[in-house]
């Protein structure tokens, strides 16, 4: 079994091909430059939080004096709802919520409710604090899965990490009230940043075994501008497998579909399974399918965009569905990202070029 644990730093899953000029694209397909179809939209509802998580919104940048998005730039829900119906139809098969904290925007189960009703997975991304109220409610909604963030099992390592002194046994409830209107199995996502929370890696898999939830492991990322990204603060994924197979022996198991981002791993005894996210040191942009619509209504086809396309500016001058849906088009069949497979310590875009994940929606 130890020869299938993954070394430390893997090239790229598979590269992708060179890019296709725009004029050589198929009819008919909506396929970006580099052959992938659009599959995953994700929505970011707010740029607020109520957690300030040092690798995402630390305190020094996201203050009591931060000019977070006026409630008029935000796209409605009608606006959301009349995207997500295009996108739908050009070939989404997933949408999921995201945010700044999803369950901060006010009747946020009533967006899922519309959305419910269109033919694909609605999932939710939250850090638990609101789960507990919640639960019913988007459930009730027709929301199919929830993930919840979760950085530490330890009260205090946690709170070190949302840096706003919640109590990890208020999410660790929010968790089992999911769980108990149906929501489970439920993804516990953890980013892990060295020195901060790596030892919370096998009290986390010690604590999740055998609960029918599935934790993972996603390494922290350079995403946006102030959390301070230091590569060697980035604890390799390989090493995470490796620290769970010393105490519980894993094996790897094949991923659920194609492109699947986490890789699956199991325990042997049948505990149950654990995946990771190797956004860095082993990059998945070759079937990235993934696009994000940020909270005022911009389109970005990667997370290290440097800038958006405006679908706001297009709705409110009344553009009709077909323009939309045009203009969505065009933005996928002009993508050429592939910022993980190609960054390196000198290719790293400066901060000063990044956006931030609370505002993209993670
Ligand atoms: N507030 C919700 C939450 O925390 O689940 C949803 C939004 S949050 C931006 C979405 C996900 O992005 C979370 O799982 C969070 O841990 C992850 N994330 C934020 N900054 C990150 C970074 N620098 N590297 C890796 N993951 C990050
Ligand atoms: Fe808020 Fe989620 Fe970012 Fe933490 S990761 S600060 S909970 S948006
Ligand atoms: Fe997708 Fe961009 Fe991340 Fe690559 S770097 S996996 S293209 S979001």
């Amino acid at each position: 079994m130890t020869d299938r644990i993954i070394p430390i730093y893997l090239p790229p899953r598979t590269t992708l091909p060179p890019a296709r000029d725009l004029a050589a694209l198929p009819e008919g397909e909506l396929v970006d430059r580099r052959n992938r179809r659009v599959r995953d939209l994700r929505i970011s509802v707010t740029d607020r939080c109520n957690f300030r998580c040092v690798y995402c919104m630390p305190k020094e940048v996201f203050g009591d004096d931060y000019a977070f998005l006026p409630r008029k730039q935000l796209l409605s829900f009608e606006e959301i709802l009349r995207v997500a119906r295009i996108f739908v139809d050009e070939g989404v098969e997933k949408i999921r919520i995201t945010g700044g904290e999803p369950l901060l925007r006010k009747y946020i189960e009533n967006l899922i409710e519309q959305l419910a009703k269109l033919p694909v997975e609605i999932t939710l991304t939250t850090n638990g604090s609101l789960l507990r109220k919640k639960a019913q409610a988007l459930k009730d909604a027709g929301l199919h899965r929830v993930t919840v963030s979760l950085d530490g099992i330890d009260d205090a390592v946690f709170k070190r990490m949302n840096d706003v002194d919640y109590a990890v046994g208020d999410v660790l409830d929010g968790i089992a009230a999911a769980s108990a209107v149906g929501l489970a199995p439920i993804k516990i996502n953890c980013v892990v940043k060295r020195g901060s929370n790596d030892d919370q890696i096998l009290p986390l898999a010690r604590h999740f075994r055998n609960s029918g939830h599935i934790l993972r492991f996603i390494e922290y990322m350079d995403v946006g501008a102030s959390n301070g990204w230091r590569m060697d603060e980035v604890l390799p994924s390989a090493e995470v497998v490796a620290r769970i197979h010393e105490e519980f022996a894993l094996e790897a198991i094949d991923p659920n579909y194609h492109g699947e981002v986490a890789e699956r791993w199991r325990y042997v005894d049948g505990a149950g399974e654990i995946g990771v996210i190797s956004s860095v040191t082993q990059a998945f942009c070759s079937s990235c399918t993934r696009i994000r619509l940020s909270t005022e209504g911009q389109l970005y086809t990667c997370l290290f965009a440097q800038s958006g396309h405006d679908l706001r500016a297009l709705l409110r001058k009344g553009a009709g569905d077909e323009a939309l849906r045009r203009e969505i088009a065009a933005v996928w069949q002009s993508r050429d990202d592939r910022y993980s497979e190609i960054r390196t310590a000198a290719t790293a875009l400066p901060a000063a070029k990044k956006i931030e994940m609370s505002y993209i929606g993670g």
